[in-house]
């Protein structure tokens, strides 16, 4: 095993040098006080982090941007493109994009992935949950969450191929309540994800109003859920685009609750930067959730890519410093402190789904990245591949 000496690094909110041997974080010291050893690896200055952390994405659809173009550009069209072209897709298929994807994902420093799956496409759901052991071996985690991209209710069938989906291997209960019928169905596809999860002890992870109709209000009944039935930690609402267009005394209500209940919010700035505000004819909202009103209550808040070239956004490399990139300007995050918290996410509350963030610490094993630069800003300036080390070898 190889050694190496970190000198001048930015480590949390300390400057030290850190020494890599045998795999694992050996001694961490004052700065400029360990020299390096005969024939030991040297790096100077730059920030070492933890992995980046994915907990929101859709590697079943990831690169079918070109199969399944977008000629409008909307969520109502993806989904449409999406259900017609998934019919035709094969195990290999998905595995061959799913794992180019996530290799993508890899080398820009994340190691841990928490995908959707439609759970319409059984193809998908096997070609994923058997993707598993690849990704392990490249040093990945891979969660899969069990999603009705086309809801549950809405059609008969649907509910048992959600139910088949969490059988065959899928780690995580989805739902997509604003997609149903009626917001009565939607809150009533909530409890049965809710009940599933309970009984199975598994994790909740909600596509949650996804929309800018501020009538949609299925975020306060997933917090009311997860209070009443003690999950905190243990739920996820993803996008949580309505709550933007929510009256400001009923959005601080939510936000209360969100706080509450312990339930994560991720925002997909990639995603929701192109499709929302698209039944607006000027001034066009945003339709995002309000990031710095959660912050502000003490929420968690992710931040996910969500799509990668998919029939929903044609866009992406994996590179989770982008989405970063764009929540500061879509949220308008660019004090030099809310620079440094978004890039923080990344590898800090990103981590909550999977159990919270590795620690680096003395004795622990040197999973991590080095980034060139110890300044959020200028990280978010150039988004550099960071150098991923896996129990302290380079990979
Ligand atoms: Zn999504």
């Amino acid at each position: 095993m190889s050694s190496c000496l970190f000198s001048n690094v930015r480590l949390g909110e300390d400057t030290v040098d850190v020494r890599v041997s045998n795999g694992v974080i050996a001694k961490i010291a004052s700065a400029k006080t360990l020299a390096a050893l005969p024939g030991e690896d040297h790096i100077q200055d730059g920030w070492l982090t933890p992995p980046l952390a994915e907990p929101h994405c859709h590697l079943d659809a990831a690169l079918l941007a070109d199969r399944a173009p977008n000629h409008s550009g909307t969520l109502v069209e993806g989904i449409a493109n999406w259900a017609a072209i998934a019919p035709s897709l094969t195990v290999q298929d998905v595995r061959d994009r799913a794992l180019t994807t996530a290799k993508m994902y890899k080398s820009w420093g994340c190691l841990r992935i928490r995908s959707h799956v439609d759970t319409e496409c059984p193809v998908a759901v096997e070609a994923l949950v058997s993707l598993k052991p690849d990704l392990a071996e490249l040093g990945m985690d891979l969660q899969l969450v069990a999603f009705p991209q086309r809801g549950i209710l809405r059609a008969p069938g649907r509910q048992d191929a959600w139910r088949a989906a969490i059988d065959a291997g899928c780690d995580v209960v989805g739902a997509i309540p604003h997609y149903e019928r009626t917001h009565d169905e939607g809150n009533a596809s909530l409890k049965l994800a809710f009940d599933l999860a309970e009984a199975r002890g598994l994790m909740v992870d909600v596509h949650c109003d996804e929309t800018d109709d501020p009538s949609s209000r299925h975020l306060e009944r997933m917090c009311a859920e997860t209070i009443d039935r003690a999950m905190a930690g243990r739920v996820v609402a993803g996008h949580c685009t309505a709550m933007h267009s929510y009256p400001n005394p009923h959005a601080a209500k939510v936000v209360a609750l969100v706080v509450e209940s312990g339930v994560q919010i991720v925002t997909n700035p990639l995603d929701n930067s192109v499709l929302q505000g698209r039944y607006d004819n000027g001034p066009v909202r945003r339709g995002h959730t309000r990031v710095k009103a959660l912050w502000a209550a003490g929420a968690s808040v992710g931040i996910g890519h969500d799509s990668v070239q998919d029939p929903w956004y044609p866009l992406g490399t994996a590179n989770l410093v982008d989405a970063a990139y764009v929540l500061v300007h879509y949220a308008q995050c660019s004090g030099l402190a809310e620079m440094e918290r978004v890039f923080r996410t990344l590898w800090d509350e990103n981590h909550r789904p999977f159990g919270g963030a590795p620690v680096l610490a003395e004795g622990k094993v040197a999973t991590m990245c080095w980034w060139p630069q110890s300044d959020a800003r200028m990280l978010l300036v150039h988004r550099p591949r960071p150098t991923i080390y896996i129990a302290g070898e380079v990979t």
